[in-house]
């Protein structure tokens, strides 16, 4: 068992991705402080997660994309009685469509609402791995 880190003023360790062969580049992305996203090149739909295959129309011409890291919440919750202390969890709607489930960070969880514009950050993920999360903070 690998021994967990406080990270930065978001003390909740997440653990480091399953990093597929399908999932590797949104992965790297990351690293460069990059959100990718897929776009359907036969029905035109953007789809978050990145899947080989369009959710929408099921065609296997996707490409990745880069997302601006501009969005709004979606919905969200505030857990408060966790070990680490209180957290949010978030659907975050991007810029380009997709929605994503993620977490709010550097935040007053009572302050945070729907609609609420956020952007995205990075947060080292726990263990001895160089891999990170994408996360978002009010803008
Ligand atoms: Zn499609």
């Amino acid at each position: 068992m690998s021994e967990t880190k406080a990270v930065g003023d978001w003390p909740r360790p997440v653990s480091p991705p399953i990093v597929s062969p399908e999932s590797k580049p949104f992965w790297e992305a990351c690293k460069t402080g990059k959100l990718l996203y897929k776009h359907c090149g036969a029905c035109g739909e953007p789809h978050y997660y990145p899947r080989t295959h369009c959710p929408f129309c099921y065609a296997a011409e996707t490409e990745w994309r880069e997302a601006s890291g501009r969005g709004v919440i979606y919905a969200f919750t505030v857990v408060r009685r966790a070990p680490t202390g209180p957290y949010a969890i978030a659907y975050v709607e991007l810029e380009e469509g997709p929605r994503m489930v993620t977490n709010i960070v550097r935040c007053d969880f009572d302050a945070l609402r729907i609609g609420q514009a956020v952007r995205l950050v990075f947060q080292p993920c726990a263990g001895d791995t160089d891999a990170v999360a994408p996360m978002f903070e009010p803008a």
